[in-house]
Order: structure tokens, then C-alpha cells, then sequence
């Protein structure tokens, strides 16, 4: 037999079991809530689906054909009255304190119904999680209040996150192309705060925040060394709307212009800045990055759950399809072809699910999720209630020195394996699970023929809806790349990442 140690060093070479299987780690470090929190959400989001969302999919993707700048504000307080807006903020910031990996399985339940309204909810996580990922504590704490009066009141309180601009989308989620994208959005610093102008593109939920996590640049010709997150509230002077995009799926979630003219955001709304981040282990550019790869690992996993749902909801409108259509005969579901496609689409399911299910055990473990999913702290935040946790936490968030320490915790004590590891898995998860709701959608299509392609057809919408996964929170082709450069680049000596400048022609 192996002793200890032997057993250490052999799988300490790579690929070690915690960069293949997350969850083999999570098994006996997570806390033991974990799984009814899972249980809880599902519940949630099957009620949820029944009360608010089934028999309105069609209509609502109707209503915004016909009215292309309608907001579904319905929507958004009816989810609101249900919480749904800070069920998954932690109970010491004033939320719900479900743990962020359930929201992944809330989402699933409410996409395989309708992605349009799953995104309505979840890319305020997006906002959420940008906001968490600066870890500047009193300004987390004070906008994840006004989310929780904004529950209280009836007032939603969404947050977005602002970071596409007109001539960088691809270019701005990773610091090795940063400097190659044409960055407009600038933030001149000056006295008290920063000055912002520019203008940000199809920004989900833009028109239906209040709050909007900016990503600017104090220096546009240096954008990877100079980037500012800025915290800018709907109204603001300087800041206004633009157009909202005409999209072809996931219609009622608004795609959003930004635009920012002489819009003054003070030093106490400023989420990250160069000058807050330059003491710390890595340099400026290399903590902007391990920035962005904390909030992507966690937002990643959330699309991939968009994907299973979409490849779940195909597969339920081809399953009825299939138990109520006769072909030469005989029911479809009792053709052995048919069983297969159906057996193919269950597969895609499920492993769209296991895929986010691993990135989220990630980021329990090594990413944005760590210092929630501690034992001690999780049990802490489970047994105490909320107006205690918001009256000490909550107040010691407040202070400056904590965010100091936290940041050293958590930039600092972040090692780069960690960072790689949680990075790939959310690429590796976003790619699968996008591509197989995409999959799915156009089996369900090859199984029902003209009857998926009538606009009363909810299959037509999933495909409609699930091409769009493959392009937002970066497309899958930069996924790929990234996946290839945290999981498998380091086995090749001289590897240099995003080295090919000439991607565009590479990849007509
Ligand atoms: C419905 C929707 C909602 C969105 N919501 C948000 C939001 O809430 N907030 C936000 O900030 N942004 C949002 N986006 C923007 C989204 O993140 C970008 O569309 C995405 O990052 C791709 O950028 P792009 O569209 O500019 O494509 P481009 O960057 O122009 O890319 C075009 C093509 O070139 C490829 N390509 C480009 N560069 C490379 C490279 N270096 N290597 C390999 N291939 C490359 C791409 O893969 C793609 O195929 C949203 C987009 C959509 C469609």
C-alpha cells in the first residue's frame, strides 16, 4: 500500500484531484447545510414557476416583440415581493443568506420554464457578485441594504454590471487582451472622486437597476493597469440611458446603453482602484485580472445553469411531444430511434448540471465563495439572526481597516493555482453547459418538426433564447482559450496566452 506522503506526492503532480474534481474536495470541507440548501432552492424555484412564471413564457415574448422597449417591471416587483432580489445576499449584509451556489439550481428551475425571466433574476447576481468581488466591505454593505429596504418597501433594488463597451466586449474580460481592445469608458480622478465619460452596451437589466457596477479606465491607452469599478446609482447627474437592444431571445431582459457625460461618482462609491490595490502581493494589472476571474468563475457557472435549463426545457417539450404524437402507428416515445435522441437530450441535462455543479464547488472552495462557505462562518450566518449578524458583522463591515484586511485575505491569500482553478472550471462549465442547452434546443426541434417551429411553440424560443448563452459572460470561443490556458497550458513549456493577435481572421 501507498503511506501519506507517497499518496501526497504523486497526486500533487498535475492534474491533481482538486483541479479534476472539485467536489471531491468539497465532500468533507463544506458545511453541512449544503445540500438542503440545494434541496430549498429547487423547491423554491419550482413554486415560483408555478405561481409567477408558467403560461406567461409566450405571452410576455410576444408583448416584447410587438414593444421592443417595454420593461417588464410586473415582473420584477412580483419577484421582489418574493424576495428574490436578496434571498442569496448573506444574512449579514441584510439578505436572505441562501448560499450563492443554490442560486445556480433556483435558475435551473425558473430557465427550463423561461430564460428571459431567469435572467431578469439572476444577472443581478452578476451585479452582486461584481460588487463582492472588489471586496471594499462598506460599500457592499451599504447598497446590499438598500437591496433588502428595496424588498421591505416594494421598491426593487437590482444592481448591474457595466463592463461591454461599444468596441470591447471579448477584449475587456481578459487583461491579456485588454490592452489590445478600444476602451472609451474613461475615469479621470479627481478631488473626492473620479469623473466618468463614456458608454457601456448591452448592459443586462441596465434599465431596470438602480445601482450599476462600471468598469473605467483612468487611462484608456493603459486599460489593464488603470481600471476603476465604479458604484453609479440610476439618476446620478451625468449618467443616463440609451437604447435598449432589439435581441433575438431572452427579449424581456433589457440589453442596455450607458452613457456617462461628466458623471461625478465620489471617493465613498468607488468599488476598486489602483490606488486601493497597489500594496498588495500582485501587481495592479494582476490583481484587476484575479478580480475579474472572481467574479467570471462565479457568474460562469450561473450561465451554465442557464444552459442546463434551456437543455432542459427542450427536452420537456420533447418528451410531451413525443408521448402525445402517433408516427406510423404507434406513439413517437415507443420509436427506438426516438428513445435514443431522448436518452441523448437526458445526458445533456444532466451533465450541464454536474458541470456547474463543479464550478461552484470551485469557487466554495478556492474563489469568490470561500470566505461564505467556511464551516465556522456558514454556521455562524445559519443559527444567528439576521438583526444581530447586521448589528455586529454588519457594522464592522463599515470600517476601512476591514476591507483592508479582507482584501490581503483574499487577494493575497488566493493562490495562482486557485485562481486558474476556479477561472477554467467556470469557462469549462459556461462552454458545456451553453452548448448543450443549444444542442438540446435543436433536437427538440429534429423530434417535433413543424410543431416546435410555430411561434406557439415554446421549443422555438428555447433555441432562440439559448444562442445567446454561447455569446454573453464572453463568448465560447474566449471560454475555450481560457479553458486551455488555466487546465491545460501548463504542460506546455513556452506557452504564452492570448499570444495570437490575429484571432478575428483565425476564427472567419
Ligand atoms: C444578450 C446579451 C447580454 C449581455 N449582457 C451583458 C452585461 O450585462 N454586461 C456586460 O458588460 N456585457 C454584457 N454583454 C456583452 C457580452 O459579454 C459580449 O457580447 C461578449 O463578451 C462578446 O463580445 P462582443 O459581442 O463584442 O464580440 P467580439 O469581441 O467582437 O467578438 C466577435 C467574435 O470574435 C471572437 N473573438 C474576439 N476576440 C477573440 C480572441 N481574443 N480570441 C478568440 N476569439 C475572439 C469572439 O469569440 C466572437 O466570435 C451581453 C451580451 C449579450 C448578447
Amino acid at each position: 500500500m501507498l503511506s501519506p506522503d507517497e499518496i501526497r506526492s504523486f497526486l500533487d503532480q498535475p492534474p491533481c484531484p482538486e483541479d479534476v474534481l472539485c467536489s471531491l474536495d468539497a465532500g468533507a470541507k463544506l458545511p453541512p447545510g449544503f445540500a438542503r440548501h440545494a434541496r430549498e432552492a429547487m423547491a423554491l424555484g419550482r413554486k415560483f414557476v408555478t405561481e409567477v412564471v408558467r403560461g406567461k413564457t409566450l405571452s410576455l415574448d410576444r408583448l416584447m416583440h410587438q414593444e421592443p422597449d417595454h420593461l417588464a417591471w410586473e415582473f420584477v416587483e412580483e419577484a421582489n415581493r418574493w424576495g428574490l432580489y436578496s434571498q442569496w445576499i448573506p444574512k449579514f449584509m441584510g439578505g436572505g443568506g441562501a448560499p450563492f451556489p443554490s442560486l445556480c439550481h433556483f435558475l435551473e428551475e425558473v430557465g427550463a420554464e423561461c430564460l428571459s425571466m431567469a435572467n431578469l433574476l439572476g444577472v443581478h447576481y452578476l451585479g452582486v457578485a461584481t460588487l463582492c468581488g472588489t471586496w471594499n466591505l462598506p460599500l457592499i454593505s451599504r447598497i446590499t441594504s438598500e437591496v433588502w429596504e428595496g424588498q421591505k418597501s416594494g421598491r426593487p433594488c437590482l444592481i448591474s454590471l457595466a463592463l461591454t463597451e461599444p468596441g470591447a466586449g471579448t477584449d475587456v474580460e481578459e487583461i491579456e487582451l485588454l490592452d489590445k481592445g478600444e476602451v472609451c469608458t474613461r475615469a479621470k480622478r479627481v478631488k473626492g472622486g473620479y469623473v466618468l465619460d463614456g458608454s457601456k452596451v448591452f448592459i443586462s437589466n441596465g434599465h431596470l437597476s438602480t445601482w450599476h457596477m462600471v468598469v473605467a479606465y483612468e487611462d484608456p491607452s493603459r486599460p489593464s493597469e488603470t481600471m476603476v469599478v465604479l458604484a453609479v446609482k440610476t439618476g446620478m447627474p451625468g449618467f443616463s440611458f440609451g437604447r435598449v437592444e432589439r435581441k433575438m431571445g431572452q427579449k424581456a431582459c433589457p440589453a442596455s446603453q450607458l452613457m456617462f457625460d461628466g458623471c461625478f461618482v465620489p471617493d465613498e462609491l468607488v468599488g476598486m482602484a489602483p490606488h486601493q490595490i497597489s500594496g498588495l502581493k500582485r501587481s495592479v494589472r494582476k490583481t484587476n485580472m484575479q478580480f475579474i476571474d472572481y467574479v467570471f468563475g462565479a457568474s460562469r457557472a450561473g450561465v451554465c445553469a442557464f444552459g442546463a435549463a434551456a437543455a432542459r426545457g427542450a427536452l420537456e417539450e420533447a418528451l410531451q411531444f413525443a408521448a402525445n404524437t402517433e408516427v406510423d402507428g404507434q406513439l413517437l416515445v415507443n420509436h427506438e430511434w426516438a428513445q435514443c435522441l431522448l436518452a441523448e437530450m437526458v445526458k445533456n441535462v444532466n451533465l450541464a448540471r454536474l458541470a456547474y455543479m463543479e464550478a461552484n464547488y470551485a469557487c466554495g472552495m478556492y474563489g469568490i465563495y470561500k470566505p461564505l462557505q467556511a464551516k465556522p462562518l456558514s454556521l455562524i450566518s445559519e443559527y444567528t439572526p439576521r438583526k444581530v449578524l447586521t448589528n455586529t458583522v454588519g457594522a464592522a463591515m463599515g470600517m476601512d481597516a476591514a476591507t483592508r484586511i479582507f482584501r490581503r485575505l483574499m487577494f493575497d491569500g488566493q493562490t495562482d493555482r486557485e485562481i486558474k482553478r476556479t477561472s477554467g472550471w467556470g469557462s469549462l462549465a459556461k462552454v458545456v453547459g451553453t452548448d448543450l442547452g443549444v444542442k438540446n434546443a435543436h433536437l427538440a426541434l429534429e423530434l417535433m418538426g413543424m410543431a416546435g417551429l410555430r411561434g406557439d411553440s415554446r421549443a422555438q424560443k428555447h433555441l432562440r433564447d439559448a444562442k445567446l448563452l454561447q455569446i454573453y459572460e464572453g463568448s465560447n470561443q474566449l471560454n475555450r482559450l481560457n479553458v486551455f490556458n488555466c487546465l491545460a497550458a501548463d504542460a506546455c513549456k513556452g506557452h504564452e496566452p492570448f499570444s495570437d493577435v490575429d484571432v478575428r481572421a483565425n476564427n472567419a
